[in-house]
């Protein structure tokens, strides 16, 4: 165990109660655990129950010049859950920041504190009466949308690219003091929540994947749920029909027909994980399992939602798709409400789900439990989040070397993806498999680093990083990293707020 100054444990103590401060072996131990192997021990975990708590832990922490890593939920799953860069930091964790501050349903917006979950905020709307649209993700329904938005997470929905569709961030600085972005940094300016830049320079994006502030609240903007939601699926058998379908998605998503973020492509591992766990009778325990030579082929699925005011529109939209997908997909399918597919029985746009969670479970040998805790399960669960362009046969390449390592390593690449704009896609690749399997950690762990490296030399850099990758990637061009460094040493100079993250070392 490793301990911070006892008379910073003692202030934090008598600041928010000893109930709030944990210096359990016991339950640090559990707070050091991520779903892959880390090394970073944690000296103590403590709980502000206010943001003016937090300022003041954050005093302390100056004073005595203790290192601190804040989550919100810590469910960062596959990317360091709430294990931080650097070792022997403090924890602070944000779950009792659970206010939801304001909803104004006519301009759609909801301001909510750190803690608020995805499924509270999805409950909280439900009570309200709401027609808002919260876009949701494949992640854990209990963690934080604050925290996904400081991640630059992906939603599934129109504003599923979430830190693009929020404003007036609230910010606990590094030495406590407390700043707002956009108009809200003026008292009584009426589009404080609304605009999103405000005037003069946006600070916003200073404070995502950064240790420059601790973003204790923000606005989110929502649309509303669409008149007529209706869902397509269909399915490539190949890397080529999976460049042919990226590209005519791009067309669709160009075109306005097709949302960015509303419509994902997954390999035909995702789908199998989602079903169920890995065929070990089949394979008489061999690993890893190539649905190519076993089953002659290893298809691409591609789901998406349109959304449209009027049925008129809704016709149209799906005439458009089918114009540009007939001929490059094979059984595409058309759903809605009263027709849902087998995997979205309750077809309704923006209510958080647990099921994609299941596909952790796919080397373990038992089947996911209720409770799901990937960190608890020691599933082991490793992502890449390289940004593409959105080009089919740049995807469909980079694809194929992507099998190509994680099936030498052993593994069975799980990608996902996710067209942002016409532009670029983000996709998420995971490794999933057994941390109760001697050797298996740092297998997967050299499998990840062949992937980025892999990945990198294309010039497909990685919109997100997890603790395991912070030094992945190349040196900067240009100034960046002194600007960023100088900022850094202006707001927080002795260096206490979350060392390493998303900082690379040499820079
Ligand atoms: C099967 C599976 C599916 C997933 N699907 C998705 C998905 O669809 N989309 C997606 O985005 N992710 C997904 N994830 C990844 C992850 O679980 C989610 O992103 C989750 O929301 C992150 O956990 P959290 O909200 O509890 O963040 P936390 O663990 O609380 O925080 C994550 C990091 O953000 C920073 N941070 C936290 N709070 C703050 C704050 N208040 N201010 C500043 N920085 C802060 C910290 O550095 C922290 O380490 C998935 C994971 C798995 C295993």
């Amino acid at each position: 165990m490793i301990a911070p100054a006892p008379a910073a444990l003692e202030q934090w103590r008598s600041l928010l109660g000893a109930d709030a401060v944990t210096t359990d072996g016991v339950e640090l131990d559990r707070a050091a655990t991520a779903t892959f192997a880390t090394t970073q021990r944690i000296a103590a975990l403590l709980r502000p129950g206010s943001v003016s708590e937090l300022q003041a832990c954050l005093r302390i922490a100056q004073q005595h010049r203790v290192p601190v890593h804040v989550v919100s939920t810590g469910l960062n799953w596959g990317l360091g859950s709430r294990v931080p860069p650097s070792d022997g930091c403090v924890v602070i964790e944000l779950r009792r920041l659970d206010h939801i501050r304001h909803h104004d349903e006519a301009l759609g917006t909801l301001t909510i504190e750190a803690g608020v979950t995805f499924r509270a905020a999805h409950e909280f709307l439900q009570r309200q009466g709401s027609n808002l649209w919260l876009p949701v993700i494949g992640g854990p329904p209990e963690s934080s949308i604050v925290a996904n938005t400081a991640e630059r997470g992906d939603g599934e929905g129109p504003s599923g690219d979430r830190a693009a569709h929020v404003a007036a961030l609230e910010v606990v600085l590094p030495d406590g003091e407390l700043l707002h972005t956009g108009f809200d940094r003026f008292e009584g300016a009426a589009t404080a929540r609304l605009n999103r830049f405000g005037v003069g320079p946006s600070l916003d994006g200073l404070f995502m994947q950064s240790n420059l502030g601790i973003i204790t609240a923000m606005t989110l903007h929502m649309v509303p749920r669409p008149a007529v939601y209706q869902g397509f699926s269909a399915r490539v058998a190949d890397f080529a029909g999976l460049a042919r379908l990226l590209d005519a998605l791009r067309e669709l998503v160009a075109e306005g027909v097709v949302g960015g973020n509303c419509v994902t492509v997954w390999n035909a591992y995702k789908l199998l994980a989602c079903a169920g766990r890995y065929p070990f009778v089949r394979m008489q325990d061999r690993t890893p399992f190539s649905m190519l030579d076993e089953l002659g082929s290893e298809p691409w699925l591609c789901a998406g939602s349109l959304g449209a005011a009027s049925a008129a529109l809704g016709t149209a939209q799906r005439e458009l798709v089918q114009l540009r997908l007939r001929a490059v997909v094979g059984d595409l399918q058309f759903f809605d409400a009263d027709s849902p597919p087998p995997s979205h029985p309750d077809f309704v746009p923006g209510v958080p789900r647990p099921d994609n969670l299941r596909t952790a479970y796919w080397r373990k040998r038992f089947d996911p439990p209720a409770s799901i805790d990937l960190d608890r399960d020691r599933c082991g669960v490793l992502w890449l989040c390289p940004s593409l362009p959105m080009r089919g046969g740049d995807v469909a390449e980079a694809m194929q070397e992507v099998r190509r390592i994680g099936l030498a390593a052993g593994f069975e690449p799980h990608v996902g993806m996710n067209p942002t704009s016409p532009r670029a896609v983000n996709l998420y690749i995971s490794l999933m498999y057994d941390r109760e399997v001697p050797g298996e950690d740092a297998r997967a762990l050299a499998c990840h680093d062949a992937l980025m490296a892999c990945l990198i030399a294309r010039g497909h850099l990685p919109y997100r990083l997890g603790i395991q990758s912070m030094q992945a990637l190349p040196p900067d061009r240009g100034a960046h990293g002194r600007v960023v460094a100088a900022i850094k040493a202006a707001v927080d100079p002795a260096g206490i707020l979350s060392p390493g993250r998303y900082v690379r070392k040499s820079n």
